[in-house]
């Protein structure tokens, strides 16, 4: 491949270059017609002709049309590379490494990442490191561009964080903020910033894309930026809903997969359900009813899809699917306008999807299933009608529609732990948060609780200005409590270990392995990592080092029921962790011995999160009184010690505490005595217990008075 810039005419000659010349040369031919056949590609001039006249635009048009795989790929052919890259960004980062590797095949270049292409051609599936990337993708903890990339796929996150460094990203000429309809709350911190930033690079050009029509707030937002419409293609789809609500709607949704696949003509399925929990029972249940079918039916190919899944898999869900067969796609929100499988016919919403949602009061954080709003719904049923009328069926009453369902999602900055974007908001120097142009501004609540916990980690002083702790922390890519931790490590002497930690916290909770037969054997050997009881943190590190001393093996991953793919990811996550310590100057020191140091500086971070135990079994977290329990998945389940520390809280039946580590009390005044007072940590009674003990002392203290009379009583 030749290093030089590639553009539209010249794929040919580009592909004479390729072994197996003939084969190659009709796979991109073939891309290359079907190209043509996407409804932006009518309008491809027009569009390019508007981006030359304004500096911001705001495009809208359906999903599928091809705004995110062909918009850059436009631009770059119209000669815009020749300045600077384009960066895309994209709220998901499975939907940015997927557009890069479409990209990188209709362009006929070479993307990264080991298999992860729609095509069984070996050709595409070779190494990141061994190419000039000149589409490339990166996203939080991987970086797959090299300095000859002119197409960057990356996660609004990301480009946050390249701000970082690169305040003007003088490197760019085009930046397209893509799926700006989903407003989460990166795309709504980068509008405002880059809104700041044409001012001063007039040659920089913005485009917002957006699959809804709600692009009047953008454009309007951006001083009446014009609006470029791409007509979609629309067929009808016929909307269905139960004649009453589900009680189980995973169920109701393998019912509906089945009844379709017997009963309607050929055609694909898409099934919105809320996360990897309940993609894998409902794969699970399909599987074991089809099986139980036999040959009675026609095939039925499933396809989950989501975020933890492995890449390779990940690209099945666009794999045309064989005659006669039928596919269906078990897939999260991400199939709703940021990833387009073609040949789906038939949608199936049962009208949830998972959101975060933040209670400023508490701090606390939890994930929820949720209903969708309408115009997601609205946004579903569409995915069913792109290539020919569709089908959607709504696991919901046509009531419930119009009673439970809001008429738009709240966008993400509204019901989201801020502590994040304020520390690079003040790492980039800008500290009137309050008059920060925002286009839906934050709770007032949510802003002053995010800098309280900026100040109680240290990150701001009471001026609100960034220290020099909040420099470092701004450093690493992650939540203000985890790098804290990090950077307190240096104190302690254990960054080594603490880094494992946060590694291994980043990853999620996707270790310990635990098939349905083996339970007991599995949850034996994760128990060896706990033995002393010593809590979740310093047994991530024990399956970590333990891995490591195996030299990284397998082998032995299978052995102790951990997952492989989740431990190389650790891996990779600690190498860059490493090397963002040298970054910021903290040496690489090990202190494995003196637990205490590494649990003092976990709770350096996460003093916030200290919870007391109760009478009953349960806990109170100590700041913001909340009942609260150990996830019966820690190690410290059973052992419930007086004072814990506590990485995350989870609400499924009950409020949760994830990934739980004992902790001695003085150390809540020692670490953060700005946040905690010594009557916080005292182990008080409460006043009808400290009554009753009191007339117990009067009462013992009387009798041995009387004692003391009967025995001496002339003395007396
Ligand atoms: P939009 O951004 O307007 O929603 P896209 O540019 O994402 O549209 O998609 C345009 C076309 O490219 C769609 O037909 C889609 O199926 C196809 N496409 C996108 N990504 C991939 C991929 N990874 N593999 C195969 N086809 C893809
Ligand atoms: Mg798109």
């Amino acid at each position: 491949i030749r290093d030089s810039v590639i553009d539209g005419e010249n794929l040919d000659e580009l592909h004479s270059e390729l072994p197996d010349k003939s084969k190659e040369k009709s796979a991109l031919e073939m891309l290359q017609e079907e190209r043509k056949t996407l409804p932006i590609y009518p309008y491809r001039d027009e569009l390019l002709q508007a981006v030359n006249e304004y500096q911001v635009l705001v495009i809208v048009g359906e999903t599928g049309s091809g705004k995110t795989t062909q918009i850059p790929q436009y631009l770059h052919e119209a000669g815009y590379t020749k300045q600077g890259k384009i960066g895309c960004t994209q709220p998901r980062r499975v939907a940015a490494m997927s557009v890069a590797a479409r990209v990188s095949q209709e362009m006929g270049v070479k993307l990264g990442h080991e298999a992860f292409i729609n095509s069984s051609e070996k050709l595409w599936t070779l190494k990141c490191s061994e190419f000039h990337l000149q589409v490339g993708y990166s996203i939080r903890f991987e970086d797959c561009t090299s300095e000859k990339t002119i197409l960057k796929y990356m996660t609004d996150g990301m480009l946050l964080r390249e701000i970082l460094s690169e305040p003007n990203l003088e490197s760019y000429s085009v930046l397209m903020v893509d799926e700006a309809h989903e407003r989460t709350l990166s795309t709504d911190i980068l509008f405002g910033l880059l809104k700041d930033l044409i001012k001063f690079r007039s040659d920089l050009k913005l485009l917002i894309s957006s699959a809804t029509l709600d692009a009047e707030k953008f454009s309007d937002y951006f001083g009446s930026a014009p609006i470029f419409k791409i007509p979609g293609r629309r067929y009808p789809v016929e909307i269905h809903y139960t004649k009453a609500p589900e009680a189980d709607y995973i169920d109701a949704a393998i019912v509906t997969v089945l009844q379709i696949h017997v009963t309607q003509s050929p055609g694909d399925i898409l099934v919105f359900l809320t996360g990897q929990e309940e993609i894998e029972t409902a794969d699970e249940i399909l599987k074991h009813r089809t099986r139980g079918l036999g040959s009675k039916i026609a095939e039925l190919i499933i396809c989950p899809i989501y975020a933890n899944l492995p890449t390779e898999l990940q690209a099945k869900i666009f794999e045309p699917t064989p005659e006669g067969a039928r596919k269906v796609v078990l897939a999260t929100n991400i199939a709703e306008t940021s990833l387009t499988i073609d040949g789906i016919k038939y949608v199936i919403d049962p009208g949830f999807s998972k959101v975060k949602s933040y209670n400023p009061r508490t701090g606390m954080e939890s994930l929820l299933v949720h209903p969708i709003s309408k115009a997601s719904a609205m946004q579903r049923a569409g995915r069913s009608g792109r290539t020919g009328p569709g089908k959607c069926f709504r696991l919901y009453t046509l009531h419930n529609y119009h009673k439970d369902m809001d008429d738009n999602t709240v966008p993400e900055i509204q019901r989201t732990n801020l502590a994040n974007v304020v520390l690079i908001l003040k790492s980039l120097g800008i500290d009137d948060l309050v008059n920060f142009d925002f286009i839906d501004p934050p709770p007032e609540e949510a802003l002053l609780k995010a800098l309280e916990l900026l100040f109680a980690l240290s990150a701001l002083n009471k001026l609100g200005e960034l220290t020099k702790v909040g420099r470092r922390m701004a450093e690493f890519p992650l939540d203000p409590m985890l790098s804290k931790m990090i950077v307190a490590s240096d104190k302690d002497k254990c960054s080594d270990e603490i880094i494992t930690i946060a590694a291994m916290l980043s990853v999620g909770n996707s270790i310990f392995y635990r098939p349905k037969d083996k339970q007991v054997h599995a949850d034996n050997a994760r128990m060896n990592f706990h033995l002393g009881n010593v809590g979740d943190h310093i047994a991530l590190l024990r399956v970590y080092n333990s891995w490591r001393e195996c030299n990284y093996s397998t082998q032995w991953c299978y052995e102790n029921y951990i997952q492989v793919r989740s431990m190389k990811r650790a891996r990779d996550i600690r190498d860059q962790l490493e090397g963002l310590l040298e970054r910021v100057e903290i040496e690489v020191t090990s202190n494995l011995n003196d637990l205490d140091a590494i649990k003092k500086a976990i709770t350096s971070g996460f003093f916030p999160h200290s919870a007391k135990l109760q009478k009953n079994g349960s806990y109170w977290t100590v700041k913001h009184p909340q009942r609260v329990h150990i996830h019966p998945s820690s190690g410290l389940a059973q052992v419930l010690p007086r004072w814990v520390v506590y990485h995350e809280l989870v609400l499924t039946t009950k409020e949760y505490m994830r990934q739980v580590t004992e902790l001695k009390p003085e150390w809540l005044v020692e670490i953060a005595p700005h946040y905690y007072q010594l009557k916080d940590v005292e182990d008080r009674m409460p006043p009808f217990s400290l009554f009753v003990s009191i007339c117990v002392r009067v009462f013992v203290c009387a009798v041995n008075i009387g004692e003391f009379y009967q025995q001496y009583p002339r003395k007396c």
